[in-house]
């Protein structure tokens, strides 16, 4: 019996009105992703990977087509989803552990639970020892790691990203790629994943949808089925990443 999936999206259409008329980002956007699976969604600048990340974090609505979470249409950011945007967005008055403590301030939970679960995110991203430092003192990957265990905070089904690592550098990016696929085995998540980069697409995802653009359309949706670690250097490694470009056309 086929499982219901985690995110399903359908014939998902996307224009905003502009001054100079209407922009057509996404149109006729199709494609689930299963519970616990890592899915990229890779595409150039303009394919409208960020209006999909939107959709699908319940912050804008579709204008054709739904976007659904367990079945049930997203028509509004929940808990359900962790999002973790590309520039960062953390609070800048708030030292680390007040940034990963956001999420569950929300919360119904005594004050000494919430603490534990604090340490316990900022020890899953590595950051132990920088629970006082504000972010302007710390380095890009480090926010980024504040991020993902803010989005982690309040335990959200999908972990949804949207270009993480753009900022960072190489060695850094590789580090959080190691530690982003170690949370994803160790806590069981759904991660969405939103790149332009095709090598970190075929580096870590089960599933590589592919945008083409003006509009941003399906492509084509590429299995990745190497055994992880993956070495980018590997033969099958690069064929993978060759096919996704020439999906690309560039
Ligand atoms: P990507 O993240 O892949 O670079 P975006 O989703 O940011 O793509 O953008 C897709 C298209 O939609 C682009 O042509 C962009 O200019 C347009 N677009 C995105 N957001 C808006 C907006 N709020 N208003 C008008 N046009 C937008
Ligand atoms: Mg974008």
């Amino acid at each position: 019996m086929a499982v219901d999936p985690k995110v399903s999206v359908e014939g998902v259409g996307k224009s905003y009105e502009t001054a100079d008329g209407a922009v057509e980002a996404l149109r006729d956007v199709s494609f689930d992703v299963a519970s616990g699976e890592f899915v990229c969604v890779v595409g150039p600048s303009g394919s409208g990977k960020t209006t999909l990340f939107r959709l699908i974090g319940g912050l804008e609505s579709p204008t054709t087509g739904s976007v659904r979470l367990d079945g049930d249409p997203v028509t509004a950011p929940s808990t359900d989803v962790g999002i973790v945007f590309q520039e960062y967005h953390l609070f800048p008055w708030r030292t680390v552990s007040g940034n990963v403590r956001f999420g569950l301030e929300q919360q119904d939970i005594d004050s000494e639970a919430r603490e534990r679960r604090t340490q316990e995110l900022i020890d899953l991203v590595g950051l132990d020892g920088f629970e006082d430092a504000y972010p302007s003192r710390i380095s890009g990957g480090m926010k980024q790691r504040v991020g993902i265990a803010r989005a982690l905070a309040v335990d959200p089904d999908l972990l949804l990203m949207d270009e993480p690592f753009g900022a960072v550098d190489a060695r850094t990016r590789d580090m959080l790629h190691e530690e982003v696929l170690d949370i994803w085995r160790e806590t069981g998540k759904t991660v969405l994943f939103v790149t332009h980069d095709v090598e970190e697409a075929v580096k870590l995802a089960d599933r590589v949808v592919v945008l083409g653009t003006e509009p941003g359309t399906v492509r084509e949706i590429v299995d990745v089925d190497l055994p992880r670690p993956r070495s980018v250097t590997d033969e099958s490694f690069v064929a993978h990443k060759e096919e996704v470009r020439a999906l690309i056309g560039d």
